[in-house]
């Protein structure tokens, strides 16, 4: 059920890279407002516009520009707050927000991979949502956290998961070619990025394996059981602006040809249809020979959708394949944006 009156939210970290992207989507929202924004001291008691380095097309959104903001407490107000901060910054203040009664939808890698706390792509683990029941009874948390997974391992999660459910997936081997905007603002030099690639991002390929494992598990009781694949990964940082490609071989337990794999992409219809954010078609099937493309196909439904292509037999695993999908949107501000829209809808608020 829609809200009757639109939800106050807020943002913190809104002056950064996903921050602005939250700002951008959340104008025009039709159950979200946003009246809170945070940072950190430097942007603290400045207005927006001037506290920020717009770094995507167009202005601030016109109700946002003018407001005041705040240092980073928990005692805003307003109920659903939207993270765009720092690892270190979120892992540190996160929880107080939750304890404070805020229903917190964090971009942050912080708390992905706590047990008690979802990391969720609605359209393949919605269920997994209800997970946060067991984490406010645990915790006494009137609040409560979610988390949206690494932008990088969003495509080839959302491409995997029809795949696992109709042939059972064991093994994956990526390499990711990511664009500069998921290092934030401003991200590494243009002296180190132009002309270049650079084959480390620290952290990022233990993450592939350990967000691959929990997206794909099951949820049963009061835990989610990680789906038993190997994740064997490279990180690549590439002088692309948006939109992170993944290069894929996949092995699975009943290996299936390159037109089945594609059938049931194709077919993938997943639950959420009816919130405002998810895609009307979540899986873009791709079948000319240089597609997909992060100029060409980030932006396909709005931002939302994984485009799939170059499926076709893999002489080491059973199946290559290539995935694209925008990092900023669906692969952090999007995806929480959904996250709350599903919190709203499963009756949280
Ligand atoms: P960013 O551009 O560096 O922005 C960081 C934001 O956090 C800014 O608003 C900054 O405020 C604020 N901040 C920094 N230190 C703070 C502190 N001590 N107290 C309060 N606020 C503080 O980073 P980003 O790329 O937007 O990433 C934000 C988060 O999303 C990170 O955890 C990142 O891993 C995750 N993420 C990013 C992407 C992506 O594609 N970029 C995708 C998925 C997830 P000031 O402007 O005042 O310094």
């Amino acid at each position: 059920m829609p809200p009757r009156e639109k939800i106050p939210v807020g943002i913190l970290g809104a002056t950064g890279a996903v921050g602005q992207r939250f700002a951008r989507l959340l104008a025009g929202h039709p159950w979200f407002e946003v009246t809170a924004v945070a940072a950190s001291e430097r942007s603290a008691g400045r207005r927006y516009v001037d506290a920020c380095r717009w770094v995507i097309p167009g202005d601030p959104p016109a109700d946002i520009a003018d407001k005041v903001v705040q240092p980073l407490e928990p005692n805003l107000p307003v109920r659903i707050l939207f993270s765009a901060l720092p690892t270190a910054v979120a892992r540190e203040i996160e929880p107080a927000f939750a304890e404070a009664g805020h229903l917190l939808c964090s971009n942050a890698s912080a708390y992905r991979n706590v047990p008690d706390v979802p990391l969720l792509i609605p359209e393949i683990n919605g269920d997994h949502v209800a997970l946060v029941d067991h984490q406010r009874a645990q915790r006494g948390w009137p609040g409560l956290i979610v988390t949206s997974p690494n932008c990088t391992v969003t495509g080839p999660a959302m491409a995997l998961k029809p795949l696992h459910q109709a042939f059972g997936l064991r093994k994956v081997f990526m390499s990711s070619m990511q664009a500069t905007s998921g290092a934030g603002y401003p991200g590494v030099s243009s002296l180190d990025i132009l002309d270049n690639v650079v084959p480390y991002i620290p952290g990022e390929e233990e993450k592939f394996q350990q967000e691959l494992r929990k997206l794909l598990g099951v949820f049963v009781g009061d835990r989610i059981t990680r789906t038993d694949i190997t994740v064997s990964a490279h990180a690549n940082r590439v002088p692309v602006l948006d939109g992170h490609t993944v290069s894929l071989s996949v092995g699975f337990d009943s290996a299936p040809s390159p037109e089945d794999a594609m059938a049931v992409l194709r077919d993938y219809r997943p639950v959420t249809a009816g919130l405002p954010s998810s895609p009307s078609k979540l899986i873009f099937v791709r079948t000319e020979q240089d597609r997909p493309q992060p100029r060409r196909d980030r932006d396909a439904a709005g931002g939302m959708a994984v485009s799939v292509g170059r499926i076709r037999p893999c002489p080491i695993l059973d199946l290559r394949m290539i995935t694209v999908v925008h990092n900023t949107l669906r692969g952090a501000a999007s995806g929480a944006v959904l996250n709350a829209e599903l919190l709203v809808s499963a009756g949280y608020l």
